[in-house]
């Protein structure tokens, strides 16, 4: 059963796997970990977007639009899929860039999703760091109808009520894994952004009935004004399914990860990012994934979870980005940061 009665593109690889992080539990000391893989949502390397513009680009459909503008950073993991999904449903995509990372170093202005953003035949425009977003995505759409097109506005990171359906979708797959592997899940951890991935997951607990603790990782803002953006769009959306109010203390936002702002590396992040490769084998990336580990980490050594519950961090994808950072690792013979590499 679905909490949803609304069309849908079938466009990622869903159910995404459930497993176990033995070697990185182990490492850590704590409770058992395991992780959602939805960095294996398929369409264009994958990541939590995919299940938002299964649900946008239906609706885009259903608008009679024929191209898609939305916008994001740089290095946008959002602009990527959607670049992929408008390719391969037919739609034109228009992006808008925002410069959120002074002194970009070479291959974060032009390798990792930019390069697939171009790829895709997405055409994108910069705009500097602090404009009014939405305010240039409202006159980008302006401009594409003035040129004849019939355009489809997506927010930043696909995160209004109907991209947040994915993630009312992924909770009730995590709850079919859980009764499917006999698995009590006591915490769901994951990075929290455009708020749409854990607004998704907490109105799809109210619809389900069930309760358990969701710990989002702020890597943008403070911590009230990410809460607030999770539990404004959360109540929308439950309200839109008919589902009980959400509860104020269903949303929970950690802003101790951010480092100086987003998209920024910080030594807890480059340290998750190695720990988690080199005990799993898994890629995680620095802007969203990384920092929402090194919560996760952070959580652990401060005994934060019981040593018999069961923790699953949801891995919402974005290691296309790692190649747009490369001078954030230690590695020899690179530079240090953003300003050094300028
Ligand atoms: C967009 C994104 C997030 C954050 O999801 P929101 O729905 O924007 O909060 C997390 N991880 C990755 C890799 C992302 O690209």
């Amino acid at each position: 059963m679905t909490a949803q009665d609304r069309p849908v593109c079938r466009i990622g690889h869903t159910p995404t796997p459930l497993e176990p992080m033995p070697r990185l539990a182990h490492a850590l000391g704590g409770p058992a970990l395991y992780v959602k893989r939805d960095d294996c949502t398929g369409l264009a390397t994958g990541g939590n977007k995919t299940r938002k513009l299964e649900f946008l680009m239906a609706d885009a459909a259903a608008a009679g639009a024929d191209t898609v503008v939305t916008q994001g950073a740089v290095q946008s993991n959002h602009v990527r899929q959607t670049a992929a999904a408008a390719a391969k449903l037919g739609f034109g995509c228009h992006a808008l860039l925002e410069e959120r990372l002074p002194n970009e170093p070479d291959v974060y202005a032009t390798s990792g999703n930019v390069f697939l953003d171009g790829l895709f035949g997405a055409t994108v425009e910069r705009r500097p760091q602090g404009a009014d977003m939405d305010a240039e995505l409202a006159a980008a759409a302006d401009a594409l109808r003035q040129a004849g097109q019939r355009p489809y506005v997506i927010p930043g990171g696909g995160s209004n009520t109907v991209g947040a359906r994915g993630y009312v979708a992924c909770m009730e797959e995590l709850l079919a894994d859980a009764r499917a592997h006999d698995l009590r899940i006591d915490h769901i951890v994951q990075a929290t952004g455009s708020a749409g991935t854990q607004a998704g997951l907490v109105a799809g607990q109210c619809a389900a009935g069930t309760d358990i603790p969701i710990h989002g990782i702020s890597v943008r803002f403070d911590r009230a004004r990410q809460e607030d953006k999770v539990y404004a769009l959360a109540s929308d959306l439950a309200a839109e399914l008919g589902a009980p109010d959400v509860p104020r203390d269903a949303v929970t936002a950690y802003d101790g990860y951010v480092g100086p702002g987003y998209g920024h590396p910080t030594a807890g992040m480059v340290e998750a990012i190695e720990l988690v490769a080199r005990t799993e084998g898994l890629l995680l990336d620095p802007v969203y994934a990384g920092k929402g580990m090194a919560g996760l980490i952070d959580l652990i050594r401060h005994g934060r979870f019981d040593a018999r519950d069961n923790v699953v961090f949801l891995h919402t994808g974005g290691a296309v980005s790692l190649f747009g950072y490369t001078w954030a690792f230690d590695a020899p013979g690179r530079a240090a940061g953003p300003s050094a590499a300028a």
